[in-house]
């Protein structure tokens, strides 16, 4: 059965015009479901008996199953939650002097099979639906309600490769994004990739609002590759073309993710070569502490060792930040809880 958080408010509308009914309650479903959070059809009073019948006989409404949840000494909140279909995902929910970021998952287990990543270790299962990655939001904003706090910001960077499920994302972000339901700013929602480019250039031709960043990591192909494979399919080359395109079509600033690998993609050739790809682009590099996987045996950077990292680039005029660590000591690395736990289940 279709779940009712499938539906982007400009469905709902349609929907309930299909049905015969007043424009009206597509948008009044629309808050039930988005504002005051109703998690059942009967709980929507101001609507028909009838028409709570056909939405029951038609849709679902079931939120994804908490199963644990972890808290950090910083705030960081990391879920495990369990969909319908009994599979295991999870979402992550940040603390910032700007907001309480929630970071989602958008398929079960991830195929581009990158060499530090946890994700990759189960490979994918299948992509998730629009309405369960609404459904991450939604939960968390309950887990929040208790403390008056807001999920303001969304980053697609869970397990799972946006662009390998790229109209349920987008979907997604609509959904959330509309100002009758969560109403989470445009701006304020990153859509993260590996480099999928055909994916790139559709979102460019978009023209929406909704922020991209690429997660770059290696500055040649040679490196790249090794780390990604999906560096074969779209080498560097092909990936700038595709991002100076979105910038050519969109007046928006792009975002580079650099995880730190020691003695990996660190050199001083590195620095430079990452300086050279971000000439003549409006792009901003963020520098991530890498979350140590025990499986695949990098090792990140210390704090002073990623600060030389940085200052080779600010000396180069390369706009970049390095990022703080969120949960460090909660199993906050993408796949790390659900590898943990479904470990626990089958020893
Ligand atoms: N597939 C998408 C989104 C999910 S990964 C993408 O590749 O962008 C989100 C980000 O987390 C990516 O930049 C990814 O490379 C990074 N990442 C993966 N494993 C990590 C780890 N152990 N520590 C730090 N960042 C990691």
């Amino acid at each position: 059965m279709r779940s009712i958080y499938d539906l982007t408010y400009d469905e709902m509308t349609e929907m309930v015009l299909e049905h015969g009914w007043k424009k009206y309650r597509g948008d009044q479903i629309f808050r039930w479901l988005y504002r005051k959070k109703a998690e059942s059809f009967e709980e929507m009073t101001d609507l028909k008996a009838e028409m709570i019948e056909t939405l029951k006989s038609e849709f679902s409404i079931v939120l994804p199953k908490l199963v644990t949840r972890q808290v950090s000494r910083d705030g960081t909140r990391k879920y495990l939650f369990e969909l319908e279909d009994g599979s295991l995902i999870e979402s992550v929910m940040m603390v910032y002097e700007y907001g309480k970021s929630v970071c989602v998952t958008s398929q079960v287990g991830c195929n581009m099979g990158c060499s530090f990543c946890a994700s990759g270790l189960l490979k994918k299962q299948r992509s998730l639906t629009s309405g369960e990655m609404t459904g991450q939001i939604l939960a968390v904003q309950k887990d929040l309600d208790a403390s008056g706090d807001r999920v303001s910001h969304i980053v697609v960077m869970g397990t799972g490769e946006p662009f390998d499920n790229y109209d349920a994302v987008m979907t997604f972000c609509r959904t959330v994004n509309h100002d009758v339901g969560l109403g989470i700013g445009a701006r304020h929602i990153t859509i993260s990739t590996c480099g999928l480019v055909p994916g790139i250039r559709r979102f460019a031709e978009e023209h929406v609002q909704f922020n991209l960043a690429i997660s770059l990591h290696a500055p040649n192909n040679e490196l790249r590759s090794k780390l990604m494979p999906v560096n074969k399919a779209y080498p560097i080359e092909d990936l700038m073309d595709a991002l100076h395109y979105y910038a050519k079509l969109n007046n928006r600033r792009l975002s580079f993710e650099y995880i730190l690998l020691k003695g990996v993609n660190d050199s001083d050739a590195c620095a430079r070569q990452l300086a050279e790809l971000t000439r003549g682009l409006d792009v901003y590099v963020n520098l991530i502490p890498y979350n140590e996987v025990d499986e695949h045996g990098f090792r990140t950077l210390d704090y002073k060792q990623a600060m030389v990292f940085y200052d080779k680039l600010k000396k180069l005029r390369v706009g970049c930040t390095l990022r703080q660590e969120h949960g460090a000591d909660i199993d906050a690395a993408c796949g790390q809880l659900r590898a943990k736990y479904e470990g626990r289940k089958s020893s």
